[in-house]
C-alpha cells in the first residue's frame, strides 16, 4: 500500500516536471529566436544549451526528447556518474565547469568541447590526453570579463596573446570564448560586458591566427541570456529556467 502510493505521488511529481521542462523549452526558444531577429541574425542562428548540473537523468532525457541537442555541466565526477543513464544519440555535450589539470584526463573524449578553459597549463594538459586518444579536443577560451577574484578565466587583455599560445598546442582547436559576467545593477551595465566580449571575439577573428577559430561565443544563462543574445551571443547556456531551481 505504502509502496504503491509512493510510486503514484513520484508519478505525478515525474508528470508536473515533465511539463514544465516541455513549456519552459517552448518559451525560452521563443524568446532566443525572438532576440536573434532582434540583434539582426536568423531565428536559428543562437544555440541552446541546456545546462544539466544537479538534474537527475530522467529529466536530461526528457529535455532531450523535447529537441535539445546540447548539454552542458560543470564537474567531471557528475558527468561521468550521470552519463551511462543519458540517452546522449545526437546530443553534444561540454564541460563548462573550472577544469583541474588532474582531472583532465577523466574528461577527454567524452565531451566534445570544454568551454571552461582558464589557463595554459590547463590547455596544455588537454592536448597531450587528446593526442594519446588520437583525438582533438574543441576548446573555448573562458574570460574573466569582470576581472573578479573569485571567478577563473584569463584576463581580457591577455586573451589575444594566449591565443598565439595556444595556437601551438596540438590536440586542442581553439573555437571561440565563454564568459560569466559579473552580477550588475542594470542592464545597461549588464551589456557593456557582452559588448566587449563581441568586440574581443571578432577581434581575434581578425587576426586570422592559425588554428584559432572564433566560432562561438557562449555567453547568457537563465537570468541574461536576452541580453547576451542582443550583443551578439551565439550560444546562450541555461539551467534553472529549464529545469527549475537549483535545490543544492
Ligand atoms: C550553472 C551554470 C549555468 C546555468 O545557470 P542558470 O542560471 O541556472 O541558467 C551556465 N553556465 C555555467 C558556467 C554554469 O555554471
Amino acid at each position: 500500500m505504502m509502496e504503491r502510493s509512493l510510486n503514484d505521488s513520484f508519478e505525478e511529481y515525474k508528470a508536473k516536471r515533465f511539463y514544465d521542462i516541455e513549456e519552459n523549452l517552448k518559451r525560452i526558444r521563443d524568446n532566443i529566436c525572438e532576440a536573434a531577429v532582434k540583434s539582426g541574425r536568423a531565428e536559428d542562428a543562437v544555440h541552446l544549451m541546456a545546462v544539466t548540473k544537479t538534474v537527475e537523468p530522467v529529466f536530461i532525457n526528457h529535455a532531450i526528447r523535447e529537441g535539445v541537442d546540447l548539454i552542458g555541466e560543470n564537474r567531471v565526477q557528475e558527468l561521468m556518474s550521470k552519463k551511462p543513464e543519458l540517452e546522449l544519440d545526437g546530443v553534444d555535450v561540454h564541460l563548462i565547469g573550472h577544469l583541474q589539470t588532474n582531472k583532465v584526463k577523466q574528461v577527454v573524449g567524452e565531451v566534445s568541447t570544454i568551454q571552461s578553459v582558464d589557463s595554459i597549463k590547463v590547455a596544455r594538459e588537454i592536448g597531450k590526453q587528446s593526442e594519446a586518444l588520437g583525438i582533438t579536443t574543441k576548446v573555448l577560451l573562458e574570460v574573466n570579463i569582470g576581472e573578479e577574484e573569485s571567478k577563473s578565466g584569463f584576463a581580457y587583455d591577455s586573451v589575444t596573446d594566449f591565443c598565439y599560445e595556444m595556437a601551438e598546442i596540438s590536440g586542442i582547436s581553439v573555437e571561440g570564448l565563454m564568459a560569466i559576467p559579473p552580477i550588475c545593477e542594470n542592464s545597461v551595465e549588464l551589456r557593456r560586458f557582452f559588448y566587449d566580449m563581441r568586440k574581443l571575439f571578432v577581434d581575434i577573428e581578425a587576426k586570422k591566427i592559425d588554428n584559432i577559430c572564433m566560432h562561438i561565443l557562449s555567453m547568457g544563462m537563465s537570468s541574461d541570456y536576452v541580453d547576451a543574445i542582443l550583443e551578439g551571443s551565439n550560444l546562450v547556456r541555461v539551467g534553472s529556467s529549464i529545469f527549475g531551481a537549483r535545490v543544492y
